[in-house]
């Protein structure tokens, strides 16, 4: 076994930047909550500057402390056109001097950029479209880039769709110890931490966060992309991995992820009613901005999770209200 201490002692002396003004805020959402019917707290990733907010820049803090550890002159990642990873990695890129290119899930399109797009030309990222929606195939792109730019003499880092490296997710291991913190700073004893997931970074940094420390709320994923055939094995292995990088043994299995599918809808990118009228509600009684891509549709797995737990929850606001400028994605909120 293990000392819980140990690991975490380990996450210390990782490379590691600071991109992210930590802690971010934990605040009360009471009307949101009395609506819903339990004790409601927000976790507050989403507040940042413009182009760095969301729960990219955790996993960031650690991808490329180790980038730079490493010498690397360069970033290679990938996502779909609306990524807040991208957009993030591109912001940070800007901020640490490094060239970023990004592999665009799908086509170009011939209208002009909005919302996260916009902000990837503006941040002066090189922009690659993959001609693939697969997002397997997307990341063999980014190797197979990093290769090129490799053999060309540059010294590139590649990052896998939403930074869901083990390396990345050490961030939400390191983010699971500060809002523990806070928890017992404020005298609240939550049972659980409701949040979106896509890549699994933001899920396995918890659920490692919650075994290492052996106590605390314990992390409810509500899955809004599927991005991969088996997400459970997926979450699983990249939690025992980054483990492992803490010098721990600890292995996750498919049985200990808690991902819920139930606010899935067609899948990435599609807009439910639900999460629609999550975000407005959200909107319209505590003033916070969601997205319909990511944190909007996790809040609806919460307003459906609410009524069926004690509480006090925790909903892990993960960013992404950039997506609202996006031609498409706000039509359904109006
Ligand atoms: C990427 C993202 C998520 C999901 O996090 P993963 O670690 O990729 O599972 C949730 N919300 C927002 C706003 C995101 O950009």
């Amino acid at each position: 076994m293990d000392s819980p201490s140990t690991p975490l002692i380990a996450l210390e002396a990782q490379p590691r930047l600071r991109l992210a003004p930590v802690p971010t805020p934990l605040q009360r959402a009471e009307r949101l909550g009395d609506a819903l019917g339990v004790e409601l707290w927000i976790k507050r990733d989403d507040i940042g500057s413009l182009a760095l907010a969301g729960n990219k820049v955790r996993k960031l803090e650690f991808a490329l402390g180790a980038a730079l550890a490493q010498g690397a002159d360069c970033v290679v990642t990938c996502g779909a056109a609306q990524s807040n990873h991208m957009r993030a990695t591109a912001a940070a890129a800007a901020q640490l001097g490094l060239r970023a290119v990004l592999v665009i899930r799908g086509e170009q399109s011939d209208e002009p950029p909005t919302g996260n797009l916009l902000l990837d030309h503006l941040l002066g990222a090189e922009l690659r479209w993959a001609g693939s929606e697969d997002w397997g195939k997307l990341n063999q792109l980014v190797e197979q880039v990093a290769d090129e730019l490799r053999a060309e003499g540059h010294r590139p880092y590649a990052v896998p769709a939403g930074c869901s490296s083990p390396t990345g997710t050490l961030g939400f291991v390191a983010a699971y110890a500060e809002l523990c913190a806070q928890l017992a700073e404020a005298g609240v004893a939550a049972t659980q931490i409701c949040h979106a997931s896509t890549s699994g970074g933001t899920h396995a940094g918890l659920l490692l966060g919650h075994a290492l420390s052996g106590d605390g709320p314990t992390p409810l994923g509500f899955d809004v992309g599927r991005l991969y055939p088996d997400p459970p094995a997926h979450v699983a292995g990249i939690a025992s991995d980054a483990a492992r990088l803490l010098g721990s043994e600890l292995t996750l299995s498919a049985a200990d992820i808690a991902l819920d599918g139930s606010e899935l809808g067609g899948g990435y990118g599609d807009v439910t009613p639900a999460a629609t009228a999550a975000i407005r509600l959200a909107a319209r009684s505590e003033g916070i901005l969601f997205d319909p891509v990511y944190s909007g549709k996790g809040l609806a797995g919460l307003v459906a999770h609410a009524g069926k737990t004690d509480g006090p929850l925790v909903f892990w606001h993960t960013g992404g209200a950039q997506a609202l400028f996006a031609r498409g994605f706000a039509d359904p909120l109006l």
